[in-house]
C-alpha cells in the first residue's frame, strides 16, 4: 500500500515503468506468455513461481489495475472480474461451499439478491436476509453454525441504504466470519470500507470507477485483516490442502495473500470470468479521473435532492444528502465528503406518473445503467428488479413508483431545467 492520498493513488497506483518503458499502462492484448524452458512453465502451474502464462489466470494489464483498485481501497491485493456480478460472486464462492450460509442485507442490488438467494441455492449455499437497520442482537439471531460471510453494499442500490458498517464487521467477527462489502456506489475516493473493519470489498467496476459506460467488469480487495487459521475449521478451503495443485494449503504458502491467490488460481482457473486486457485498460483511464468526477456527482446530485425535496409534485426523496433523510448521519460519520450521485424519489402520482415523468425527459435518458457521466433514468418494479415479487420489493427498500436518477456531471442548470419539463408533466 502506498502512502499517498486518494487523488494520487488513482493516477499513480499500480503501474510503474522503468527506464524507457510505456508511460501509459500498455494493453497487453496477449492469452499467452513465452518461456525457454519446460521447466520453467511447470514451476508456474504448481504455483512454485509467479509469472505470466495465460490471461484466463492472469494479465499484466487487469493486474495492474487491480493493484490500483487494491491500494485505493487500503487493502493487500486485489482482482479484476469480468463483471461485479463475477466479483460477487467469487467473492462468496471462494470461502462458500454446498452446506454453508451466508447473511445479506436485503436493501442490496437486485443482481446481488438473485445470485444469493436463488442461484446460490442450487449450488447448495443458502442465504439469509437481514435489515441493515437492525439492531446488532437481531443481527446475531441470524446466524448459524454453518454461516461463513455476512454481505451487504456501503450504499444500497437501488434503495440508498447506508451501511452502518461498524455494527455489520463487529457482528460478523463476533461469529469468527469475514464482512464482505461491496463498495460500488460509494467508491473508494468517497468510502474505504476496510477502514471500518471490512475484510473484502468487492465493485461493480462498470459503475463510477469506469464511468463512461464502456466496459463491464468487477473487482475484489483483500484487506489481508481476516485470519484465516484463527477459524480454519470454517474455511477449509482456504486452510486444507488443494488437490488440484498438488496439495498446497494457500493460507501456509501465501498468507496474507491466501483469499485472493486462491479466487485467482482456482476460481478463475476453473471459472473463467477473467476481463479482456482493452477493459482493464479503458477502466484505468476511468480510474484516473475517478475523483474528480465523483465530486461533481455528488455536487450535483445534492442539487437536485434539494430540488426535488421542494418540488410539490415529489412525494419522497432518499438522498443521504438530505439532513432529513434516514441515513444522513451514518453518511457523515463513513461518507463524510458525499456519498455517491445515485437518488431515489417517488412522485405523487405513484406508478403511472413516474412513467409519464421518465417518458418526458430530454436530457436524461432511460437506460438500465447507473453511475456514469451522463444522466439517466431507470424505474426498478419494472426494471432491474422485476422479477421480485411485491414482498421482496419491498424488503429491498423499493416502492412501485420508485424513480432511481443517476444525476451525471453535465452542468447542473441543464439537469434541473430538464426535470423541470418533466415534473410539469407527470
Ligand atoms: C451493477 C452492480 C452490480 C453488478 O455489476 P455488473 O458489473 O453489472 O455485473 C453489483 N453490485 C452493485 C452495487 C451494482 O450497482
Amino acid at each position: 500500500m502506498s502512502d499517498y492520498r486518494i487523488e494520487t493513488k488513482c493516477i499513480q497506483s499500480g503501474y510503474h515503468p522503468g527506464n524507457g518503458e510505456a508511460r501509459v499502462l500498455p494493453i497487453y492484448q496477449s492469452t499467452t506468455f513465452k518461456y525457454e524452458t519446460a521447466d520453467e512453465m511447470g514451476k508456474l502451474f504448481d504455483l512454485e513461481e509467479s509469472g505470466y502464462f495465460y490471461t484466463r489466470l492472469q494479465n499484466p494489464t487487469s493486474d495492474a489495475v487491480a493493484e490500483k483498485i487494491a491500494d485505493m481501497e487500503g487493502g493487500v491485493a486485489g482482482m479484476l472480474t469480468s463483471s461485479g456480478q463475477a466479483a460477487n460472486f467469487y467473492a462468496v464462492f471462494n470461502i462458500c461451499e454446498a452446506g454453508d450460509h451466508v447473511i445479506c442485507a436485503s436493501a442490496i442490488y437486485g443482481g446481488t439478491l438473485n445470485l444469493l438467494g436463488v442461484t446460490l441455492k442450487k449450488l447448495g449455499i443458502l442465504c439469509s436476509f437481514v435489515d441493515a437497520d437492525a439492531s446488532e442482537e437481531e443481527l446475531a439471531k441470524a446466524f448459524r453454525p454453518n454461516t461463513r460471510a455476512v454481505f451487504a453494499e456501503t450504499i444500497s442500490n437501488p434503495a440508498l441504504v447506508v451501511l452502518d458498517i461498524e455494527k455489520f464487521a463487529r457482528v460478523a467477527h463476533a461469529h469468527g466470519v469475514p464482512l464482505i462489502v461491496d463498495n460500488t456506489f460509494a467508491t473508494p475516493v468517497n468510502c474505504r470500507p476496510i477502514r471500518w473493519g471490512a475484510d473484502i470489498v468487492t465493485h461493480s467496476t462498470t459503475k463510477y470507477m469506469d464511468g463512461h459506460a464502456v466496459q463491464v467488469g468487477g473487482a475484489i480487495v483483500d484487506s489481508g485483516n481476516f485470519d484465516w487459521e484463527a477459524h480454519a475449521d470454517k474455511f477449509p478451503g482456504l486452510t486444507t490442502p488443494d488437490d488440484s495443485y498438488h496439495g498446497i494449503i494457500y493460507t501456509e504458502k501465501f498468507g496474507k495473500l491466501a483469499y485472493i491467490t486462491k479466487a485467482t488460481v482456482q476460481l478463475q482457473r476453473d471459472l473463467g470470468a477473467v476481463p479482456s486486457p482493452m477493459n482493464s485498460f479503458l477502466l484505468n483511464l476511468g480510474l484516473e479521473s475517478l475523483p474528480l468526477r465523483v465530486e461533481r456527482h455528488c455536487y450535483n446530485a445534492q442539487k437536485v435532492a434539494e430540488y426535488l425535496d421542494a418540488h410539490d409534485k415529489v412525494a419522497s426523496v432518499n438522498y443521504a444528502g438530505l439532513p432529513g433523510d434516514k441515513y444522513h448521519e451514518l453518511a457523515k460519520k463513513y461518507m463524510p465528503g458525499g456519498t455517491c450521485g445515485v437518488i431515489s424519489f417517488e412522485l405523487r402520482g405513484g406508478r403511472e406518473a413516474a412513467v409519464r415523468f421518465m417518458d418526458s425527459l430530454r436530457l436524461a435518458a432511460i437506460v438500465t445503467h447507473v453511475a456514469d457521466a451522463r444522466t439517466s433514468v431507470l424505474h426498478p418494479a419494472s426494471h432491474t428488479h422485476r422479477q421480485l415479487t411485491d414482498q421482496q420489493l419491498e424488503a429491498a427498500g423499493i416502492s412501485p413508483g420508485m424513480i432511481r436518477l443517476s444525476v451525471g456531471i453535465e452542468h447542473i442548470d441543464d439537469i434541473i431545467e430538464d426535470l423541470g419539463q418533466a415534473l410539469a408533466k407527470a
